[in-house]
């Protein structure tokens, strides 16, 4: 396939090119390429080329209470490629008691109906051996998370998180924390509950930002001291990303993701009749974060946008993660997290269009920068030829509602219903396969593939 007269946008810069596909892989790229003997041509003249999205934050499949999130591997992989992401890379969860490795064997068996590639992170919700981490980056598992919330299911202590960083230190790894001081929201959470204060807005009362930043420095410090990368999943607030700035201004090797949802939805919206879809962890939070967060996406305090995606349907968000016919109790039991594996990109975009952003910056944020992070560089997130041809033809002027019924995630409700955004993928290639044609799936379940991930060089691992 040549992809002619477009607009071609990649680490190697912005300029007016072709690119030809061969096969699975990018051909060639250059300013007037000729069509060979009977290769399909596609006009790209208005369009913009780039690499395909990397979403690096994703829940699929997962259990979470009694309940567990609406999209699978076959739906959330669709919905992905019809917004332009061509990878995800989604989160085992070892739940305490559970083997990571037959946790991440159970995750390989999910993920086979992907419709785009995938690959995998892993959560430790407990002590581990040095050698489960060694086997997790053989079988090409090279980021780890450790929760510093929720201490009821998922939390680890300080000891753990630094043992843990040392070991995926040692192994060419990097960790990743979910940061917010999970006992002190404890106890804001009894206290309230104490007060009869029950309502879904003191989900958000109950998890400050202070308690965030907090967080991202103590993290920051125990990778400093085992001198091992730190990504910090989800950042909400300005103290948070504060934190992050001070810790990289001492030397700490400190990255820090956001989503969408903390670019552009505030907590008033916990305040609605229907506020418990608003529910997300960290919470929404006031304008003026987002103002930071915007301006740390431009200047590289914020290094990658991800979406944290994990769906509920209305039934299952109202029922509780104690799966209660009545309904939940209090603001505790409702599951907490947003549809968005669909909207990344068009809603990252909208910062183009508001002059926040570069095209380039845009590309860094939602696709170049993941694959370097990430162990995928230069496979995905390049226009090169001999990378993956991973490709959207991006339509600056194409308008997508965002209604539920626009979109097709698994669910029945959209944090953005009523608001339509400007700018969508008008193709979207998957190893050179179209999987997506202006709003509309046409890949196959299980075209995707599993994506083992590099070690950082100068590894033991
Ligand atoms: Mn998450």
């Amino acid at each position: 396939m040549l992809i002619r007269g477009g607009r071609l946008v990649d680490t190697a810069g912005d300029r007016p090119g072709d690119l030809r596909v061969e096969g699975e892989r990018i051909a060639e790229t250059g300013p007037l390429l000729e069509p060979h003997d009977r290769e399909e041509v596609v006009d790209a003249s208005g369009l913009i080329v780039v690499p395909g999205g990397i979403d690096a934050h994703t829940h699929l499949q997962l259990p979470v209470g009694k309940t567990k999130v609406s999209d699978d591997f076959r739906t959330g992989t669709a919905a992905a490629a019809i917004g332009g992401t061509t990878t995800v890379i989604d989160y085992v969860t070892a739940y305490r008691g559970e083997d990571p490795l037959a946790a991440l064997a159970t995750w390989r068996r999910w993920a086979e109906p992907a419709a785009i590639d995938v690959g995998l992170h892993m959560t430790f919700t407990e002590a581990v051996a040095e050698a489960t981490v060694a086997a997790c980056v053989e079988q090409g598992v090279t980021s780890f998370k450790c929760y510093m919330a929720y201490p009821e299911t998922l939390q680890v202590d300080d000891g753990v998180i630094l043992d843990v960083l040392r070991a995926a230190g040692r192994h060419g790894g990097l960790v990743t924390v979910h940061a917010e001081n999970g006992s002190a929201i404890q106890a804001l959470r009894r206290q309230a509950l104490a007060e009869g204060r029950t309502g879904v807005f003191e989900h958000s009362l109950t998890r400050p930002a202070a308690l965030e930043a907090e967080a991202v420095s103590r993290a920051a410090v125990l990778a400093e001291l085992a001198g091992t990368p730190l990504y910090v999943v989800h950042l909400s607030s300005a103290p948070a990303l504060a934190a992050v700035r001070a810790a990289r201004q001492r030397g700490v090797e400190i990255l820090a993701e956001t989503c969408p949802q903390y670019l552009r939805l505030g907590p008033e919206l916990l305040q609605r009749s229907d506020g418990e879809n608003f529910v997300c962890t960290p919470p929404l939070r006031d304008p003026w974060h987002q103002e930071e967060l915007w301006q740390g996406l431009a200047d590289g305090g914020v290094h990658t946008v991800a979406t944290d995606h994990c769906p509920f349907t209305v039934a299952d968000r109202r029922a509780g993660l104690a799966g209660r016919s009545s309904g939940w109790a209090d603001f505790t039991e409702i599951p907490g997290g947003l549809p968005g594996i669909e909207t990344r990109l068009a809603l990252v975009w909208e910062g183009v269009t508001a002059g926040r952003l570069s095209v380039r910056d845009w590309v860094r944020l939602c696709a170049e920068a993941p694959a370097k992070t990430f162990g995928l560089w230069p496979r995905k997130g390049s226009l090169a030829p001999g990378s993956d041809a991973d490709v959207v033809l991006w339509d600056p002027s194409l308008r997508q509602g965002l209604d539920a019924e626009d979109l097709h995630m698994r669910t029945d409700h959209s944090p953005y219903a009523g608001q339509t955004v400007t700018g969508w993928p008008a193709l979207v290639l998957s190893r050179g396969r179209v999987v997506a044609r202006a709003g509309r799936f046409v890949g196959e379940a299980g075209w995707g593939r599993y994506l083992p991930r590099q070690p950082r060089a100068g590894a033991i691992g």
